[in-house]
């Protein structure tokens, strides 16, 4: 069953969701050639805790981290650690933030210094798939419409969804029904209302589709070592169209595809 919130709880995941983005936005301000992916967790994680809140990975199934950071071709689920960054590494960084019991769940994949064409390309097409599936989470569609717009937007591109990993709607629980794959077929699955919330988040792989588990049972490759990327919005259906609850959009421009010089 997809739980419906009410406006009112709405609002307080909202609230997680303007937590949730000054820690992306922390997040970025920390990311450079050198840092380790344990000094960006534990940054965020203060940060999160000085606004009231919970870091909502941690423990989270015995998952040790704040943040999941997940350099390259790893997809996701990283566990942060002595990694240092790169220049020219991708990181993924997902970060969920519980406050006052409510959940918001967001990640980006940022470029650490300059990066190769088909890196930015990577970041440009799974940013872009996000946005695509965003529009759809409006009432009357169905859960297929958000689903194949995440699909149709990364294959156009050449490169591959991770079917293997889903979207998930999210509330009091940072995983609740329904799970959203990447790929779907439009006009099919669940009809969207108000009051559904839903983590929308497009894993996409340069080369193959396919992955693999590390041995420390957590962190999630792409198969053939290709570079991955991962974009992740919390949004609520309303009676006004998609109302994204971890607008970290608006502070953040990893992936955005850059203005045309005229
Ligand atoms: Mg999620």
């Amino acid at each position: 069953m997809i739980i419906r919130k009410s406006p009112a709880e709405i609002e307080k995941m909202a609230a997680a969701g303007v937590v949730h983005t000054k820690a992306m936005k922390l997040a970025e301000s920390k990311i450079r050639e050198g840092v380790t992916t344990l000094e960006i967790d534990q940054a965020v994680e203060k940060l999160i805790r000085s606004h009231g809140g919970e870091p909502s990975f941690k423990g989270y199934h015995g998952f040790t981290g704040s943040i999941c950071a997940s350099p390259n071709s790893m997809v996701v689920h990283g566990i942060p650690g002595p990694y240092r960054l790169e220049r020219g590494d991708i990181l993924s960084v997902d970060i969920g933030v519980t406050l006052d019991g409510w959940v918001a769940d967001g990640a980006v994949t940022f470029p650490v210094g300059p990066i190769t064409p088909i890196a930015r390309k990577l970041l440009e097409v799974t940013r872009q798939a996000l946005f695509d599936a965003a529009e759809q989470c409006r009432p009357g569609n169905r859960l297929g419409d958000v689903s194949h717009a995440v699909q149709a937007c990364v294959e156009a591109s050449g490169m591959s969804v991770v079917r293997s990993l889903v979207g998930h709607g999210i509330g009091r629980d940072m995983h609740e029904a329904p799970q959203i794959p990447n790929y779907g077929q439009p006009g099919r699955g669940p009809k969207l209302e108000p009051g559904m919330v839903l983590a929308v988040e497009p894993m996409v792989n340069a080369g193959g589709h396919q992955v693999r588990l590390a041995s420390d049972e957590w962190s999630i490759f792409s198969k053939d070592g290709s570079l991955a990327a991962h974009f992740e919005f919390t949004i609520a259906v309303t009676a006004d169209g998609p109302r994204i609850l971890t607008p970290w959009h608006e502070v953040i421009d990893a992936g955005a595809a850059p203005v045309p010089v005229s």
